[in-house]
């Protein structure tokens, strides 16, 4: 049977240029960045050019860049390493957002909800853009006082543009946007009250523990193909747009989370009132489509997505969210086979 994939904002799969980089690093490229003889200095040398190719893509200088294994970890060596300094004062969160972010945060920090009085918060975390609806959202104005201003930039690269200049500090994943898994970015303007949480000499004392070079030259190879990658998504918008007024139209109970919102081009969270999100996928897993539903598995209990719930759903109208999210190249073919086979489940 074909398989469609239709969940890109969980993981990507490696361009084909990045996984012949990968294995030519991995055969060739094994010695440690950190020994000084040869081999070490070699791979020293392909990480920092790596470093570069990353940074001139983001607009940074490269020695603002920290190479983590993915963005999860990103966030925790970040909210970790400013906590002895800011950790008195509250923490502003968007509450939609991303467990690896929410979890450092409940651990380490007061958290105060958006939309409160940012007045006496010490940091401020904001996702570029929601993994479950794709909505944008922008750095919200923070008072005069000294505030850290976090960008969870992770879903939003190589989908949309990202600005960097109303944040202090941002993370981004290599998998998201056509990388190998093992390789995220942690950027931190220099001049932060932070501290490194994992010591050791690697990433300038930031992160400590032998890199992972063939996942770092992935990146930096996936990374050579953004441009192209954020016209190949912004190109997704119409075709998901029409997959949205197809099933809009099939029912007055069902709905598009978002629609009409700035958004990623390739994400819609249909709202399939009076169906079971989790039980449509099943079927269309059956069928041949790879998608996702709004809810959050913990421990083997489907629990309704916060993400969907904080704009005002309900947990039974949770529980219905299917979440599409295209690839960039997704055939419009294959976007209509997807309407198709939703279309025969929710009639059954
Ligand atoms: N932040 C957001 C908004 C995400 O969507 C994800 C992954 O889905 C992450 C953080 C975590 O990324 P990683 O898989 O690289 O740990």
């Amino acid at each position: 049977m074909d398989r469609h994939y239709f969940d890109a904002n969980a993981t990507t799969p490696p361009l084909p240029r990045v996984v012949e980089v990968v294995a030519r690093a991995m055969a060739d490229t094994w010695g440690n960045p950190t020994s000084t003889h040869r081999e070490g200095q070699r791979a020293r040398h392909l990480l920092e050019e790596a470093r570069r190719a990353v940074a001139a893509a983001l607009g940074l200088p490269p020695a603002e860049l920290v190479f983590c294994a993915s963005a999860t970890e990103a966030l925790h060596l970040l909210l970790r390493g400013l906590q002895p300094a800011l950790g008195a004062r509250p923490a502003l969160v968007f509450p939609g957002e991303h467990s690896a972010c929410l979890n450092p945060l409940r651990d380490w920090m007061e958290v105060r909800w958006m939309p409160a009085d940012p007045a006496g918060c010490a940091t401020v975390v904001q996702m570029a853009a929601s993994n479950e609806t794709g909505i944008l959202y922008a750095m919200p104005p923070m008072p005069a006082v000294p505030a850290v201003r976090i960008k969870d930039a992770a879903q939003a690269w190589g989908k949309v543009p990202v600005d960097l200049a109303d944040c202090d500090a941002a993370v981004f994943s290599g998998h998201k946007i056509g990388g190998p898994r093992g390789a995220a970015v942690l950027w931190m303007r220099p001049g932060l009250p932070w501290s490194a949480v994992m010591e050791g000499p690697q990433e300038r004392r930031r992160r400590g523990g032998t890199e992972d070079l063939a996942a770092i030259l992935g990146l930096a190879e996936a990374v050579a193909d953004l441009p192209g990658r954020l016209a190949r998504n912004a190109a997704l918008a119409p075709l998901r747009d029409a997959l949205e007024a197809e099933v809009l139209a099939w029912s007055g109970d069902y709905a598009a989370i978002g629609r009409g919102q700035e958004r990623l081009p390739n994400t819609s969270a249909l709202l399939l009132r009076g169906h079971s999100g989790e039980n449509v996928q099943i079927a269309l897993d059956l069928a041949g489509f790879a998608v996702s539903t709004g809810s959050a598995c913990h421990s083997g209990a489907t629990r309704p997505s916060h993400a969907i719930t904080t704009l005002g759903y309900t947990e039974a109208e949770a529980r219905s969210v299917l979440r599409v999210s295209l690839l960039p190249g997704t055939a419009p073919e294959a976007v209509a086979a997807l309407g198709a086979a939703l279309k025969k489940i929710l009639r059954r």
